[in-house]
């Protein structure tokens, strides 16, 4: 029995990524900000199908939060499934912010570098002495870290950093066996940046016509995806940035 931790689970690309690997038959540690309900929602879903989950509250912003938070984790493990490890964590949790770097505020700047790298450094570092050996992790991207949009500079740079610190995190935790992979999607179908991809018909044509496949990205490109790259047969491929957009801006 294998057993995932996703951040930012109750929504979009994380609820996505729990499903998938549920229906594969991992058991699920989802995180949710503040949507407790839709959190609880994931975890109902999944039980139905037969698997098991529970779903913490994290604020990937307020890092003096992560040691109580890996005790819960902990706790959670030891209560739900008699274990003191996991074997999976993926680093999805996020949101963006659209501003010329002109209009750029320190604030924003500092949020989007907290949640998207200093969060991720510090809660994986957190969180090591819980991933099994041999176990994985999948940092997620974007596909801005790759091509640059005007407005994306202080959410885009701060991608950027995770995938360095992904092949770094590769480099040390290899002698544990734990392979470390960064996926970054292309525009996807969810709330994010206020669902604009989703919901403003405009950018959604827009963006299908950049990309060879003909469309925009739905939660399920990018679940898939996850779930197939923690998968037994993909244990080979290790420090890698792995794009999952349909061949946007090629
Ligand atoms: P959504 O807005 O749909 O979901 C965001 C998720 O992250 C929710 O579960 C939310 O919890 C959680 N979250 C947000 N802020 C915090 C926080 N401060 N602390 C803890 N959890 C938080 O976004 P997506 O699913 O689209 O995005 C997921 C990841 O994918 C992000 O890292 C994003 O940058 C990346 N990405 C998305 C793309 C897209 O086009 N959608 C493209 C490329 C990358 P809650 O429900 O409680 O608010």
């Amino acid at each position: 029995m294998k057993i995932a931790l996703v951040t930012g689970g109750s929504r979009g690309l994380g609820k996505n990524m729990c499903l998938h690997l549920a229906a594969k038959g991992t058991d699920i540690i989802l995180t949710y900000h503040s949507n407790e309900e839709q959190a609880r929602e994931v975890v109902a879903e999944i039980e139905r199908n037969g698997g098991r989950g529970v779903a913490l509250q994290l604020d990937v912003s307020d890092h003096k939060s992560f040691e109580p938070f890996r005790d819960r984790v902990a706790g959670a493990l030891s209560e739900m499934w008699g274990r003191s490890d996991f074997d999976f964590l993926v680093n999805n949790a996020g949101t963006g912010v659209y501003a010329p770097i002109a209009e750029t505020t320190e604030e924003q700047f500092d949020r989007m570098v907290n949640i998207h790298y200093k969060s991720v450094f510090f809660l994986t570092q957190m969180l090591l002495p819980l991933i099994k050996d041999g176990g994985r992790i999948v940092n997620i991207s974007s596909g801005l870290a790759r091509f640059s949009l005007p407005g994306y500079a202080a959410y885009a740079s701060a991608k950027g950093a995770v995938e360095v610190f992904t092949r770094y995190l590769a480099v040390e935790l290899g002698a544990r066996g734990i392979t470390v992979n960064v996926v970054a999607p292309g525009a996807i179908e969810t709330d994010f940046g206020g669902g604009v991809v989703r919901d403003n018909p405009e950018l959604n044509k827009a963006i299908a016509a950049q990309t060879p496949l003909g469309r925009v990205g739905l939660p399920d490109d990018i679940g898939g995806a996850v779930a197939a790259l923690l998968s037994d047969d993909c244990r080979w491929i290790n420090g890698q940035r792995i794009e999952v957009s349909g061949g946007i801006h090629l």
